[in-house]
């Protein structure tokens, strides 16, 4: 099969095509012959080396969608030529104290598609039966993609921020995760602020349905101690102390970012006193999963799409890392 390999050669060059085995299913394993793989910022964390190597020679690509093709002797679910999407959360121990108590996302043991284990840069990957999540019949592949991090980690945020229903939502950087919580935020009764650098970025907010778009060096003068809650996007220290400034006295602030460059001095008052609550939110349990992609169906969310060819990986990584793609990258695989 065709794939795209992490060799580490060097920005605009990470990844490189090569034909591997197509892999056989584990007992608990389905082998997915994929459609469609989203591309996250997490992509070009891996690949440019912010997080720490975990498998050499990798298949990156934690967003694929395709059909069960193959299955092991011990899966009974999916059935063969289901859809399903193959998430960052690739398998858990499940019998932690997190594991235990429906906190599998903080399991220490959790291992993770297109990471620790390879992903949907390529034609064909296997997962574990038991985290793979079926695609509604009413969701198409390049649409589903982008929920499969985007949306599930980016929803997870959302819940722990705990925006009242009439409340008022900054969303500070507004890429792949942002344009789908923006719509869920909307269509579940807030009224969204989306904060960006970068212009395409805000007037897609803005025909989202977001009331209000603010230049990030504005946010401070315009939304100063005006938010309910806040979700940081952006993978900067300098953004999320903003995004403190700009919540309400009890306001929450969530951060579902896997890296985040210095976060530097913070001042007790400017940034923390008043009750304010700054919460990091890691991956997402199954339970997140399927509860946004039965909302996503529901509410008739939709990705806004930028196709690459599985081939052009590269290009798509380096145009998100240049802030070039508005809305989410997708790699159409067939
Ligand atoms: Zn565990
Ligand atoms: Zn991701």
């Amino acid at each position: 099969m065709k794939a795209m390999l992490h060799q580490g050669s060097g920005e605009g060059r990470w990844l490189e095509e090569e034909d591997v085995p197509v892999p056989s299913p584990g007992p608990d394993e389905v082998l997915v012959k994929l459609e469609t793989c989203g591309v996250c910022r997490t992509d070009l964390h891996i690949v440019e080396g912010d997080l720490p190597e975990r498998k050499a020679k990798l298949i990156p690509g934690h967003e694929g969608v395709g059909i069960v093709v193959a299955r092991g002797e011990k899966v009974s679910f999916p059935d063969i030529g289901d859809r399903v999407g193959l998430p960052w959360l690739h398998g858990t121990c499940g019998r932690c104290e997190f594991c235990i108590s429906g906190r599998e996302n903080l399991c220490r043991e959790k291992r993770f598609t297109g990471y620790t284990v390879n992903g949907g840069f390529a034609e064909y990957a296997t997962a574990q039966a038991s985290y793979v999540i079926p695609v509604p019949s009413s969701i198409t592949s390049a649409d589903a993609s982008p929920f499969l991090c985007s949306g599930i980690i980016g929803y997870r945020a959302f819940k722990l921020a705990e925006s009242p229903p009439s409340g008022r939502l900054g969303l500070f950087g507004f890429g792949s995760s942002a344009h789908l919580i923006a719509q869920v935020a909307i269509k579940l009764g807030r009224s969204v602020a989306v904060i960006s650098r970068g212009r395409n970025h805000l007037d897609l907010g803005l025909k989202l349905g977001a009331d209000q778009a603010v230049e990030l060096s504005d946010a401070p003068a315009l939304l100063g101690g005006k938010l309910d809650a806040a979700i940081v996007f952006a993978p900067s220290g300098h953004v999320l102390k903003l995004a403190l400034q700009c919540v309400k006295p009890g306001g929450t602030v969530t951060v579902p970012l896997i890296h985040i460059d210095s976060v530097g001095q913070m001042d007790y008052e400017t940034h923390l006193f008043h009750e304010r609550r700054l919460l990091t939110v890691e991956a997402n349990t199954r339970s997140d999963a399927h509860e946004f992609m039965h909302l996503a169906s529901t509410l008739g969310i939709r990705s806004v799409v930028t196709e690459f060819g599985l081939s052009d990986a590269n290009h798509a990584l380096l145009q998100m890392k240049m802030s070039k793609i508005n809305g989410a990258a997708v790699l159409r695989i067939i």
